[in-house]
């Protein structure tokens, strides 16, 4: 075992603080990665406040990690030490089952050993990247571009990848009419994601403040989702809509909008289930559907994909102490568009 560090919740109502704690000697096919940056994803939150009733204390959130290998196991081939390196929301799976065989380890039939608030297959709790290092099978853990700013590259790991699977899983591509719905953390990765495969891409907003900036990220039109008008106008026109919203919203407004054989996909983790009225997917026969991170082959393609396109997510950086307040600024969605934790800031 060797000491670790980081931030860690000691209770659901306990504000994030210093932490010391074990992590695991390197077995063969580990790699030891040194944390630069972790970014701040909305579920740290709803796991360290406990919102999801599966909170395990102490809990180190932080789920989009990027550092540098410092040590490898005997039988590591990925990776050198001093590589760059990413590690994203699962650190294992069986690696045996249908799904894993077919690259979702995700959906995992044994359950996917969750970066931080899970339990590795041996019983040991797993804690997360608001931390120093992190030890971690090279098979769940990617490699990096060194042409890509690397604390913008964190919420590739959680945000890029939940936002980038479903878009190529539906296969979006040009000469499509794409929605996004929410410019948030997924919503921002989304709409650049949808707009570099080619799509004409629609971002739906509550907020017009933010239609400028939609439009920067990449959007060919903006629309307020309030407007009944402006919505009106858009009904029946839709191949694909990707659903990034948290929040109760009505669902039936979007659907409503989908053409014939089109696809509705929520990313989104709204606390409350959502009422589908039956004939908003009668109607041109459309599809709701969710979708969940990604695999590990597809994680590392979407890691190239936005290494060869320039693709990052837009972040302010902070300093391990100021997590608590950063978390009051996600809740608020005051934040363009992920925090990004300097781990140089993390005091021993
Ligand atoms: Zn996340
Ligand atoms: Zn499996």
């Amino acid at each position: 075992m060797s000491q670790a560090y980081g931030y860690a919740a000691q209770e659901s109502n306990t504000p994030l603080a210093p932490f010391s704690f074990e992590r695991r000697e390197p077995g063969p096919h580990d790699v030891v990665v040194e944390i630069e940056f972790c970014g701040v994803c909305h579920s740290d939150i709803h796991q360290a406040r406990n919102e999801w009733k599966n909170s395990k204390y102490p809990m180190v959130p932080g789920h989009e990690i990027v550092g540098k290998v410092s040590a490898i196991g005997a039988e590591v081939t990925k990776f050198k030490v001093g590589d760059a390196a990413a590690v994203g929301v699962i650190v294992d799976s069986c690696r045996e089952c249908e799904n894993c065989k077919a690259h979702d380890e995700q959906y995992c039939l044994k359950g996917a050993v969750e970066t931080y608030n899970g339990k590795e297959y041996d019983g040991t709790p797993t804690y997360g990247g608001y931390s120093n290092v992190i030890v971690t099978n090279e098979y769940f853990v990617h490699t990096i571009s060194p042409k890509l700013d690397p604390a913008a590259v964190a919420p590739l790991l959680c945000a890029g990848i939940t936002t980038y699977s479903p878009l190529r899983h539906w296969g979006v591509k040009a000469g499509q009419k794409v929605g996004v719905v929410g410019l948030g953390g997924l919503g921002h990765l989304g709409l650049k994601f949808a707009h570099s495969f080619g799509a004409h891409v629609v971002q739906f907003t509550t907020s017009l403040s933010k239609a400028e900036d939609a439009k920067r990220l990449g959007a060919d039109e903006v629309v307020n989702s309030k407007d009944e008008a402006q919505m009106a106008k858009h009904k029946g026109t839709f191949d694909f809509i990707l659903d990034t919203v948290s929040a109760s919203h009505d669902l039936n407004a979007y659907l409503g909008l989908l053409k014939r054989n089109g696809t509705m996909c929520l990313v989104g983790i709204p606390e409350e289930p959502a009422p589908v009225a039956a004939f908003s997917l009668l109607a041109n026969r459309r599809s709701l559907a969710g979708s969940g991170i990604g695999g590990m082959r597809e994680t590392q393609e979407m890691l190239d994909y936005c290494a060869e396109h320039n693709i990052v997510s837009d972040i302010e950086i902070i300093s391990m102490d100021q997590i608590n307040e950063a978390y009051e600024r996600v809740v608020k969605a005051d934040v363009k568009y992920r925090f990004v934790i300097d781990m140089k800031t993390l005091k021993k």
